[in-house]
């Protein structure tokens, strides 16, 4: 896979996860906020049926959206096709690449069944991903949809996507008045601590 400066100053490469990151909010009540974004392996994906040569394709056994490399033609019909910006061109390979679920890694059976998931679920530090199928109402990831309130980005596109993004919990600030202020402070936080108790909810900018 072509990644030549993933983490330089201007990164480029094929990437099947980024992660955008926004400030929002009104200084001094500003939030990060981080914002993964790769296939949503959609159950009517629009990438599909642009696609001349048959090399965009969903499985039938599992709904997951695949590139078959031997007949991508490189046309970018599916990356203009895909609302997300999903989609990513190998400038190499000069095929069209993206995520795959790891679905090499999900049927592997020689690894035991905890490990069977996608290399981004079993990384992430914090556990914010989950993984399994939403198809199946007792499943965790239906279970984590329905009691935290799973939503589909964008979903008056039509496009249903597999994928649910989970609200994130509300976060307040945890500084305390005194530590606002400091001396020889050039940003003169503590002439704004008056402002500091208005909370900031990043839902509200999501959904
Ligand atoms: S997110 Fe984009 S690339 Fe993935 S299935 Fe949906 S339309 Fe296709
Ligand atoms: S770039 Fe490849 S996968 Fe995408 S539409 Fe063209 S041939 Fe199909």
């Amino acid at each position: 896979m072509f990644d030549d400066r993933p983490y330089d100053e201007n990164p480029t490469g094929t990437f099947f996860n980024r992660v955008q990151t926004y400030e929002i909010g009104t200084f001094p009540n500003t939030e990060t906020l981080h914002f993964p974004k790769s296939c949503l392996h959609c159950e009517e994906p629009p990438c599909v049926p642009v696609c001349p040569t048959g090399a965009s394709y969903k499985r039938t056994e599992d709904g997951i959206v695949l590139v078959d490399y031997n007949k991508c033609i490189g046309c970018k019909y599916c990356s203009w096709a895909c609302p997300y910006g999903a989609r990513e061109f190998d400038e190499k390979q000069k095929v069209m690449k993206k995520c795959t679920l790891c679905v090499d890694r999900i049927y592997d059976q020689s690894l035991p069944p905890n490990e069977r998931k996608p290399a981004c679920v079993m990384s992430c530090p914090t556990s914010a991903r989950l993984f399994g199928d939403v198809h199946d109402p007792s499943s965790e990831v239906s279970l984590a949809i329905r009691e935290r309130g799973g939503y589909q980005l964008m979903p008056e596109w039509g496009t249903k996507p597999a994928n649910h993004y989970l609200p994130r919990h509300k976060t307040r600030l945890r500084i305390h008045e005194d530590e606002l202020v400091r001396a020889n402070n050039p940003l003169k936080k503590e002439d704004i601590r008056h402002e500091t108790s208005k909370e900031v909810s990043l839902d509200d900018w999501l959904m």
